[in-house]
């Protein structure tokens, strides 16, 4: 069997993520590598870190698929002088190609949320908002109710580990049944999150203001919030990417192997002083 070129293989991760469906501020798409390379070893990761393109470049990739862009923002220059620049040098000169599905990965279905909604263990999962006939987000239900310790606890067991744990605003032994999920940065969407009725959200990236408004604003009581952490949360997408990706170019006679990133790319390493108490405690 042959290997296929680049641009079949970017043509299924199209019709799997429509680049038409990613926000406008969002840079989705191919980055590095010609069409007509051909393709042996897909490399899948959350984030295109020079760790990462090292090790697609040790296993033997020909195609590395992120979900988050290397160049969001212009550059004006890919020397070796900036991160960015050795990212870029990297690839060409190792004929790697890189390809991102970002906002149109979130969006789509089987996507980054629906990943993240499947590790909750919901049922009856639709679209948390419609934008533009674009659902962002999955609210769903669990089979049953469980403690929102419980709830977590089950999370935890499959979401990948990060130094950061996760972190959960809510008392521990109200019950949730109905739960919002949104993959990565989701302080966004805190009106759909009550507009849903859901009594707990997923997401990650909860800043101090908007957390602490929202708890306010539910005067303690529901929606409770997790941040289960960025990476973790959008790591999960990995194995479905590459799924799809392999049903989506099942029957062209193709000898197309793939491969999940090992490294976390999660970039906290240690955390000291956690607490669980509500008070600050004397100082003298
Ligand atoms: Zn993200």
């Amino acid at each position: 069997m042959t290997p296929l070129p680049l641009r079949e293989i970017v043509d299924a991760l199209e019709r799997l993520y429509p680049p038409y469906t990613a926000s406008s501020w969002d840079r989705v798409g191919l980055v590095s590598g010609d069409l007509d390379q051909p393709v042996s070893l897909v490399h899948f990761a959350v984030d295109p870190t020079l760790a990462v393109i090292e090790e697609a470049r040790a296993a033997g990739a020909d195609l590395l698929v992120t979900h988050h862009p290397l160049l969001l923002r212009g550059v004006h220059s890919v020397a070796t002088t900036s991160a960015k620049g050795a990212s870029v040098t990297a690839l060409i000169m190792n004929h790697i190609g890189l390809y991102v599905a970002h906002t149109n990965a979130d969006a789509a279905s089987p996507g980054v949320c629906d990943a993240l909604a499947s590790a909750c263990a919901l049922v009856d999962v639709g679209p948390l908002e419609v934008v533009d006939g674009v659902g962002h987000g999955r609210v769903g239900s669990l089979e049953r109710p469980v403690t929102l310790r419980k709830f977590v606890q089950g999370l935890s067991t499959v979401l990948p580990k990060a130094v950061g744990g996760i972190r959960v605003a809510g008392p521990a032994d109200a019950l949730v049944a109905r739960v919002a999920v949104v993959g990565g940065a989701g302080d966004d969407f805190f009106d759909a999150v009550r507009a849903s009725r859901a009594d707990v959200y997923v997401t990650a990236d909860l800043r101090h203001h908007p957390v602490l408004e929202a708890r306010e604003e539910a005067r303690g009581g529901t929606p409770y919030l997790v941040d289960a952490g960025h990476w973790a949360t959008e790591w999960l997408w990995l194995q479905s990417a590459c799924s799809e990706l392999l049903r989506e170019l099942a029957g062209e006679g193709t000898s197309l192997n793939t491969h999940i990133c090992t490294l976390r790319t999660d970039p906290w390493d240690f955390v000291i002083g956690a607490t669980v108490s509500a008070n600050i405690g004397g100082t003298s």
